[in-house]
Parts: structure tokens; C-alpha cells; sequence
């Protein structure tokens, strides 16, 4: 295994009309394996659909689309989750940055989604917006820490408590702006043990590239920009990264 991308959505319509040939030039670059998580019920047999050796696939439904959730889509997606081999729960968590998006109905979705994930024995993937410590008081409150947030955006103090519970932390393009000092800080605290690299594709390009889609060739740059700013080298930030997503989704 190479490179593994911890969270992309391929199953994405900016996908639709060269994904193959994206997923060719990416394995060209030594990227070779992928999470894709689904994000609502219309969009999860487009995620099953693209299940394969080296695509894990990940059922949820997205605090993003909250509105259009309704109460039996948490039994649709038990239902998926028993028949479809699938290597986590997600991505579900809390998006607090957004205003319109009802936040007791996001939590109903949400503490639903980690009783499925114990219930399960799986993984969680998490969305985490201006949420960070709301996320993490569910999990306390439902005892179970077997997830990643990713695309973290907490503190340095945040990060380490979570951290210690056993969650691991995913970062992309982000953490590449020299601007994201506050990402930054958290990628040269933590260890590499916790760490997870993502290009949460096509969504979150690069800073020098907004606009564009962000592709699955990119996590390689990912990975450089990474390492050079934790002082490691690529191929040891690669190798932990495989470690902890093998560790996490079983893969
Ligand atoms: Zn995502």
C-alpha cells in the first residue's frame, strides 16, 4: 500500500466525468488507496457504487444537509451498514459555523450515528465546524472514541486532550496556507501517531489554487508540505499515516 487518502469524496458529480483517469494519474504519483464517506442517503449508492480493492467506503449523513435528513434515514443507513462492507460511520459530527443548520436536529443525527458506530464496532468519521469541543462532549457523554475529526481546526490544548482519548486528527490543504498558523501549531504538536492526511477532494484546494478542484494526485503535496513542517520526511509521514488508517478503519 502507498499513500492513503483518509477522506475524499470521489463519488462527488466534479468527479463524474474523468474519475478514472484522476484515480490513474494519482496511483501514477504513488497514492494508491482511499476513504470516501458518504454524506446523505441520495449519495450513498453512489458511494457503495465505487466500493472496490482499493476504494474503503464510509456511510453517514453530513451535518451539512441537516435540513434534508429525515428521521428514517437513520434506519436506512443501519440497514446499509449491515449489508455493505464498510470500513467506518461518516462523515457525521456538527456544524456550528453555519447559522441556518438546525443544531438540535444535528445532534439527534449525530448521537444516532455513534450508537450505530458502537452498536457496529466501527469507526467514526467526524465534521467538526466551530464544534470542536461540542463533538467532543458527545463522544464523552457516549463513551466511545474510536474516530477521526477531520480537516481539524482546534486548538493546540484541544487537540492534545482529544488526542489522549485515542481520536485521531485529519489535515489537508489547509494546513498548507502560511497564513493557518493555528493549524499549523497543532500539526507541530501532536505526534505522527495521531495524525491522518486527507484532500477532503474535491472540496479545501490548495491556498495558491482556490477555485480549482482539489484532486486526488494532490495528497502527495499534502503529505510534503506536512512533513517539511514537522520536520520529517515524507516517506516516515506516509508510512505513520498507512499505520493509523490501517490501526483506525482496518484497512
Ligand atoms: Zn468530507
Amino acid at each position: 500500500m502507498g499513500l492513503i487518502d483518509s477522506h475524499i469524496h470521489l463519488d462527488d458529480v466534479r468527479y463524474q466525468a474523468d474519475r478514472t483517469g484522476l484515480l490513474e494519474t494519482a496511483k501514477e504519483q504513488g497514492v494508491t488507496d482511499w476513504v470516501v464517506p458518504s454524506v446523505n442517503s441520495d449519495r450513498m449508492q453512489s458511494v457503495i457504487e465505487l466500493q472496490g480493492p482499493h476504494v474503503h467506503i464510509a456511510l453517514g449523513l453530513h451535518p451539512y444537509w441537516t435540513a434534508e435528513h429525515h428521521e428514517s434515514d437513520l434506519d436506512v443507513l443501519a440497514d446499509a451498514i449491515e449489508n455493505h462492507d464498510v470500513v467506518a460511520v461518516g462523515e457525521c459530527g456538527l456544524d456550528y459555523f453555519l447559522p441556518d443548520l438546525n443544531r438540535d436536529k444535528q445532534m439527534t443525527f449525530f448521537d444516532g450515528q455513534i450508537e450505530l458506530a458502537k452498536a457496529h464496532d466501527l469507526p467514526l468519521i467526524l465534521h467538526v465546524r466551530s464544534a470542536v469541543q461540542a463533538v467532543f462532549e458527545r463522544l464523552k457523554a457516549h463513551n466511545y472514541f474510536r474516530a477521526v475529526m477531520h480537516s481539524f481546526s482546534g486548538s493546540v490544548e484541544q487537540a492534545k486532550s482529544i488526542m489522549q482519548k485515542g481520536v485521531y486528527l485529519g489535515f489537508g490543504a489547509a494546513g498548507l496556507n502560511p497564513k493557518a498558523r493555528k493549524i499549523q501549531a497543532v500539526i507541530q504538536s501532536i505526534p505522527s501517531s495521531h495524525l491522518m492526511l486527507e484532500t477532503d477532494g474535491p472540496d479545501q484546494p490548495f491556498y495558491d489554487q482556490r477555485g480549482q478542484r482539489m484532486l486526488p494526485q494532490h495528497l502527495t503535496r499534502v503529505c510534503d508540505g506536512i512533513a517539511q513542517l514537522k520536520g520529517l520526511k515524507s516517506s516516515d509521514l506516509a508510512a505513520s499515516n498507512s499505520h493509523n488508517c490501517k490501526q483506525l478503519f482496518g484497512l
